[in-house]
């Protein structure tokens, strides 16, 4: 049986291992953390559970054809509880709300009455919204790879995807920020700013936003570290190897073919290698000589890391009333580095149990943006923790002004700065995907290099913006190319 070498237990390697076990190979993964899950993960802190990855699953929808892989995979299955939360999202200024609801005439009904002077923009929106229910990110078979279960678009998703086309570049072409302005109530700016972040391209926020209201995006029972647990459970039933607190520090390539990886300085021979460590970082660091092949010149040039710092609190307060993702301004923005945040988005977990002590609630927020530098500048002027310290403090005032309740009350706080990511991640600034700018197409880049033989990557870089899907994806994607080089059939069914 050919033998299978993974680096990285995230959700990319995982996938690649389920799927290479039940095509045929002996596969191990190899795991520089002592979990598996990588950037879709949680920690706990005195009794409270931080969520620290997604916000919602694209294929939660049993509609999707993702829904399909991520059940192939055991990341959800009949017994995963699916919360699909509505509102979304809850914008608040001076007194009044705005609510990213679920459903689309609700929606409409909700933008028309908050501000009628945007109508012939909010009915164009939403004209467009129902045009991208019907776009899904297809799971597509590589060309002359030997299937079991064939998996294709059917004709009706593809006509169903027409009407949408025409308007992509529309989105596309410009931010977040600049469609956002296209209105002129400021809070619906705000909320359409938020959703996937003001300088992503426009397409982001209609793809999340169709998404939601045809079902899709639902948050999966266990959160990040309970899909991935799900995930390495599954592997290792079928007789996958994780080695945990083993980093990989070189592949091991002979007359252009890989021959294994190095860890520790030992080597571990394989048939194949395939790569989830950031390719952005791997093409770099993970050869003898960076590869220098077309693709990862492109991506050495285009990719722009999407980063936060992340906080997290734990309130000895029942905050239950208040909804699940609340925006709002603050007068006294939220500084780190250069960057500074005049709204505050927060997560309210208290309607997850276990997440928090009887009557407590665990909340997480953040600043989005580059604030690489500034931190590696802390660490070496030796002001890392007390900087982490200062940012808690300035969220825990700002929190307690909004919400009252939560005055006195924090029981724990805990920042992760890009740096804390690229120590677990080691990801490129420790960046976890990536921002996609206006005017640019979606940057794919290819499961194999030119140069090297028997060596397949996967991951959230491969294609614009990443995520838990395009890790997935990928993931399946590398398999088959290893099915198709090794003349093994590609099984994935469950
Ligand atoms: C705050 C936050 C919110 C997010 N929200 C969402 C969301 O709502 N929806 C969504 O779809 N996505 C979301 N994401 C993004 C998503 O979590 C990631 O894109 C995805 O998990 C990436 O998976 P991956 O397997 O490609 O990479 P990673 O998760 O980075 O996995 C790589 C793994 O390889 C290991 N590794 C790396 N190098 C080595 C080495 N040399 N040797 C051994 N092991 C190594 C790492 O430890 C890691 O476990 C969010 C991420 C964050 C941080």
């Amino acid at each position: 049986m050919k033998k299978v070498i993974i680096v990285g237990a995230g959700i990319a390697g995982l996938t690649a291992g389920i799927y290479a076990l039940q095509s045929g190979f002996d596969v191990t993964i190899y795991e520089s953390h002592t979990i598996p899950g990588g950037a879709s993960t949680s920690w706990r802190r005195k009794g409270y559970l931080f969520e620290g990855g997604m916000h919602w699953l694209t294929g939660s929808s049993p509609k999707t054809p993702l829904h399909k892989l991520w059940r192939e995979v055991g990341a959800l299955d009949d017994h995963v509880k699916i919360y699909n939360r509505d509102p979304f999202s809850t914008f608040e200024d001076n007194g009044q709300q705005v609510c990213l609801y679920r459903d689309l005439e609700k929606l409409r009904q909700h933008f028309l009455e908050l501000a009628p002077d945007d109508r012939k923009e909010i009915i164009k929106l939403c004209r467009d919204i129902k045009k991208f229910t019907r776009m899904k990110m297809p799971v597509l078979d590589i060309k002359n790879v030997k299937v079991k279960h064939k998996s294709a678009p059917s004709l009706s998703m593809l006509l169903g995807m027409l009407p949408a086309l025409p308007r992509m570049s529309f989105y596309a072409k410009q931010t977040a920020r600049e469609f956002a302005q296209r209105f002129k109530s400021p809070l619906l700016q705000h909320l359409l700013e938020g959703i996937v972040g003001p300088e992503n391209n426009a397409s982001g926020t209609l793809f999340t936003i169709a998404s939601l209201v045809s079902g899709d995006g639902g948050y999966p029972e266990g959160g990040s570290l309970g899909m991935a647990n799900r995930m390495a459970k599954r592997f290792e039933a079928l007789g996958g190897i994780i080695q945990y607190g083993k980093e990989v520090r070189k592949v091991t390539v002979q007359n252009g073919v890989a021959s294994g990886f190095i860890i520790n300085g030992e080597h571990i021979p394989a048939d194949a290698v395939i790569i989830t460590q950031d390719t952005r970082v791997a093409i770099d660091n993970l050869f003898d000589a960076p590869l220098h092949e077309p693709w990862a010149e492109r991506m050495r040039e285009s990719v722009k890391p999407m980063m936060i710092t992340f906080i997290s609190v734990g309130v000895e307060a029942n905050l239950s009333d208040l909804p699940e993702s609340l925006s709002f301004v603050t007068d006294e923005p939220l500084r780190c580095g250069d960057l500074s945040a005049s709204i505050v988005s927060i997560y309210n977990y208290a309607g997850y149990k276990g997440y928090a002590p009887e009557g407590c609630t665990a909340i997480t927020s953040g600043i989005m943006g580059d604030s690489y530098d500034f931190w590696k500048a802390c660490k070496e002027k030796g002001t890392y923790e007390t900087e982490k310290q200062k940012l808690a403090e300035a969220f825990i005032h700002i929190l307690a002004k909004k919400i009252p309740q939560t005055a006195g009350k924090i029981a724990v706080w805990d920042v992760a700065t890009p740096l804390t990511y690229e120590r677990y991640l080691h990801s490129y600034k420790g960046s976890w995907m990536s921002i996609m700018e206006k005017g640019r197409k979606m940057e794919s880049y290819p499961s194999k290099p030119e140069s090297i033989k028997n060596v397949y990557f996967a991951g959230q870089r491969l294609l614009n913006p990443g995520g838990l899907p395009v890790a997935a994806e990928t993931g399946r994607k590398a398999v088959q190319y290893l099915c198709r080089d090794s003349n093994m059939v590609f099984q994935g069914n469950i």
